[in-house]
């Protein structure tokens, strides 16, 4: 071979074995460099006697191989979750601290996260805390301090409660199983609170109304109302459903229902499932209630109007000479002359201005606090969802739009989207015993005084106060 091929080959080999040293190099410095686990969870900002966690961590590349948590206060580390093992890319790691058990005490703490991989590295990176949060351990519940309440209730009726709630983030009153919201009344940093309480006209008699409010460390205080449900009777009707007033509703309030479907099939669908449809339209207009009172004095009734269907009234509907379902009317049915002019009960603002199924045409007015009010069945309306009305301000006129059989108006007084009867309301005298006393008797102002009670312009449709 001639010298200066020779040398050629050999200066080849050269570079083949530098490029070669120099991938490897590259190649374990890549490794080495990979980041490790992170932690992708939201940071913790307290702890309680009794909290649960869970912690998200993310391997770049690999598996996440072994977490740690511990708690760490004054210079002693506690570890309260452990795992070992292959767990994947992403990892969930729930766990529950007892502050007692760990001997924690009040004041600040971090939660240190300990995890590694199994992606392998020339050298193994020392142990360490990959993310550490810190936290205040709050171990003193809310407190909890009853101002006045409303001491007589009936089934379907209203009630109202103020009371004073300090080291809360969370305050609600229940009624049973329903969970009613309650507003600052006053400057926040006072505490002061007043909550209307819906009664369900099924409310059992002795049902406990509660206060109950909770922390961000999940500490939970609970206050009973003193106070007595009484039953109310409501009254029992059927209704004899004719092929004609079939024939009239179904396809209006059904559109897509096939025609082959027999139409008192298509009547239960509406019956049942519309009105279910309704009675959550009304819950969730319910929650956007202003965090302030925007009525003043009792609710006025719609003028020259004959009343014919009651509150809570259980029907039973007849066909062809059977009972084929039973419901119960959340309203008062009011008759005037036919499209007579619907007006605003008290104060208030346009929160719902649509057809709502079986109500037809329907407007809903929030005077702040969870009271509202519900006009049904409107030939046409007159307001828009954002509108301010006054007192007596005509909202549209009365008709039979949705399930109804002649033209007429239903009237509902809703609190908290729940329904309620309009007679309390109605009664200056039932205002001034249940709702103006324990105000009074909590030394507050009474609603509708000059003094406003946040000493700040009327919030409009705030969203239900924030846990
Ligand atoms: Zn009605």
């Amino acid at each position: 071979m001639p010298k200066r091929s020779r040398s050629k080959a050999w200066l080849i080999v050269v570079l083949l074995v530098l490029l070669a040293a120099i991938g490897s190099v590259s190649y374990l410095g890549w490794r080495q460099s990979v980041r490790g686990v992170v932690s992708v969870t939201t940071p913790p900002r307290f702890v309680g006697h009794k909290t649960a966690f869970v912690f998200t961590l993310e391997a770049a590349r690999g598996n996440v191989a072994r977490v740690e948590i511990r708690i760490v206060q004054g210079g002693s580390s506690s570890v309260v979750a452990k795992q070992e093992g292959t767990f994947g890319q992403r990892v969930e790691v729930p766990f529950v601290l007892e502050s007692a058990t760990l001997g924690l005490r009040e004041g600040s703490a971090s939660l240190e996260v300990w995890a590694r991989d199994d992606f392998w590295r020339p050298l193994r990176p020392h142990e360490r805390a990959i993310a550490s949060y810190p936290v205040t351990v709050d171990l003193t519940p809310p407190k909890i301090e009853l101002l006045g309440a409303t001491r007589y209730l009936s089934q379907g009726g209203s009630g109202l409660v103020a009371f004073r709630v300090t080291g809360a983030s969370r305050t609600t009153v229940s009624a049973g199983k329903l969970v009613e919201p309650s507003f600052a009344w006053g400057p926040p940093e006072r505490g002061t609170r007043v909550a209307l309480i819906a009664l369900p006209w099924d409310l059992p008699p002795g049902t406990a109304l509660t206060i109950t409010a909770e922390d961000e460390a999940g500490n939970v205080a609970s206050r009973g109302i003193p106070s007595e449900l009484r039953p109310r009777r409501f009254p029992r009707d059927s209704i004899e459903l004719k092929d004609a007033f079939l024939e009239a509703k179904v396809p209006e309030l059904l559109p897509q229902r096939q025609p082959s479907q027999p139409l008192v099939d298509s009547f239960l669908i509406i019956n049942r499932d519309l009105r279910r449809q309704a009675e959550e339209t009304k819950r969730r207009i319910g929650a956007t209630t202003a965090d302030q009172p925007l009525w003043e004095g009792p609710l006025v009734p719609p003028r020259k109007t004959k009343v014919f269907a009651n509150f809570a009234e259980t029907r039973t509907y007849r066909y062809a000479g059977r009972d084929i379902d039973t419901q119960v009317h959340y309203g008062y049915d009011l008759a005037s002359t036919k499209q007579s002019p619907v007006t605003a009960a008290n104060r208030g603002v346009v929160a719902f201005a649509d057809p709502l199924t079986i109500y037809g045409n329907t407007v809903i007015l929030d005077h702040g606090l969870g009271l509202q009010t519900l006009y049904a069945h409107l030939s046409s309306m007159e307001v828009k969802v954002g509108d301010e009305v006054a007192k007596g301000q005509e909202l549209g006129r009365t008709g039979a739009s949705g399930l109804a059989l002649g033209d007429h108006l239903h009237f509902e007084v809703l609190v908290h989207g729940v329904s309620v009867t309009p007679i309390e309301w109605w009664d200056a005298r039932w205002i001034r015993d249940h709702i103006t006393k324990p105000l009074l008797d909590a030394g507050l102002s009474e609603i509708g005084s000059r003094e406003e009670p946040g000493g700040r312009a009327p919030a409009r449709n705030a969203q239900r106060p924030t846990p």
